[in-house]
């Protein structure tokens, strides 16, 4: 069982880690709402999680260009 990290972006790859080896604390998931946690993580059917994060690129092309968040919202 892994978790997985993808660019919710531009989809890139970004990693895997063996979910035994971390808690969701040390992921940073415990401090999610809800409905954050439903946005940004994906469970499929045969149980490895799809976690939705920023990659570096991305993140430095929203920082400079704040209006591009607002095209890649899934509700715009
Ligand atoms: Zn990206």
């Amino acid at each position: 069982m892994a978790i997985h990290y993808v660019c919710r972006h531009c989809r890139t790859f970004l990693g895997s880690i063996d979910r035994s080896t971390a808690t969701e604390i040390q992921l940073g998931l415990h401090s999610l709402t809800p409905a954050e946690r439903r946005e940004i993580i994906a469970y499929d059917s045969d149980g490895e999680i799809t976690v939705k994060v920023t990659c570096n690129y991305c993140k430095e092309a929203l920082d400079n260009n704040p209006e591009l968040s607002l095209l890649a919202s899934p509700l715009q």
